[in-house]
């Protein structure tokens, strides 16, 4: 057996695709504020491709630049602003802030209808409840959907997360855990990662541990997401499966890169265009 490859960049595609239709249909164009503190190499490449993903389906970003040493009262007080701005559907707050300052304080200030990344507690408290209307974080949303594509049944499975984070793990638990999955939840302290794994139908993984899951972790057909991005030792882009190992035991697996991270930009755009239509509701 060979499992059958989801491929995220496709489905990201599909969707980007929907999303620009949708937005030509109705004539409108979403903004977005995207918020850039320091100088930290991969969020500036983050940032850059979200602008031109977003400007690609018709979504209009403006970016507010800091340096390092920002004051993080400039942060609170320019999100003010824009949570007042009507012109303004949605705000980003790039992570990470530079060292020093509280990122939680500056995320809870952005107001949680224009929270796209859908970081703040009012959203995770809706997810947590089980109750629709709120954002849900880009990356375990994406993951979801690239499941539901692949049509892989979920009601009763038992998924494993591995992560805690409060932008991939916790929230996917809680997605899986509404779509009757069975969940447990592995993080650096957690004793015996192996047995948890396998025991796990389906295995999203979301530490950045170079082959952290490998093949006699996982059982047969067992369904792998892969979220971490990692380097391997020659350099070479990676997530925390053993990719290779694994692919003729699992039954479904995303690559890295081309599987979970094109979902993310996707449904952040998603979140963008779902902000604009229930303020103009
Ligand atoms: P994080 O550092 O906030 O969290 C990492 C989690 O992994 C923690 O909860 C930690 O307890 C757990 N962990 C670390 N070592 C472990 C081990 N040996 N066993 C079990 N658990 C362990 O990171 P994050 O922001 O959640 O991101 C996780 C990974 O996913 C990173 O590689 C990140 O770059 C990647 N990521 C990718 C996307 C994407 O779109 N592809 C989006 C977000 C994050």
């Amino acid at each position: 057996m060979s499992a059958t490859i989801i491929n995220g960049k496709e489905i990201a595609f599909q969707i980007r695709e929907k999303l620009k239709n949708e937005i030509q249909t109705r004539a409108i164009t979403p903004k977005l504020a995207v918020i850039l503190a320091g100088h930290d190499p991969a969020s500036e490449i983050y940032v850059k491709n979200k602008q031109k993903a977003a400007a690609e389906v018709g979504i209009e970003t403006v970016l507010y630049r800091f340096e390092d040493d920002v004051n993080p009262k400039e942060l609170e007080d320019l999100i003010d602003a824009l949570n007042k701005d009507f012109s303004v559907n949605g705000i980003l707050l790039q992570l990470p802030l530079p060292e020093g300052i509280d990122s939680s304080k500056i995320l809870n200030r952005i107001s949680p209808q224009k929270d796209v990344d859908g970081f703040h507690p009012f959203n995770m408290g809706l997810l947590m409840a089980g109750m629709n209307g709120g954002t849900v974080a880009a990356t375990p949303k994406g993951i979801l959907r690239l499941l539901k594509h692949a049509g892989i049944e979920l009601a009763g499975k038992n998924a494993l997360v591995i992560g805690r984070s409060n932008i991939v793990g916790k929230p996917m638990a809680m997605l899986l855990l509404n779509e009757d999955c069975t969940v447990s939840v592995a993080h650096s302290k957690t004793k015996d990662l192996k047995s948890l794994c396998q025991n796990a139908d389906i295995i999203v993984s979301a530490t950045g541990c170079l082959k952290l899951v490998q093949k006699d972790f996982i059982k047969d057909g067992a369904v792998l997401i892969d979220v971490g991005i990692c380097r391997d030792e020659n350099g070479k882009l990676c997530g925390d499966i053993d990719f290779e190992a694994c692919l003729d035991k699992a039954s479904f697996m995303t690559p890295v890169p081309g599987g979970v991270g094109p979902m993310t930009i996707a449904m952040l755009l998603e979140n963008v265009l779902e902000a604009y239509l229930k303020q103009n509701a």
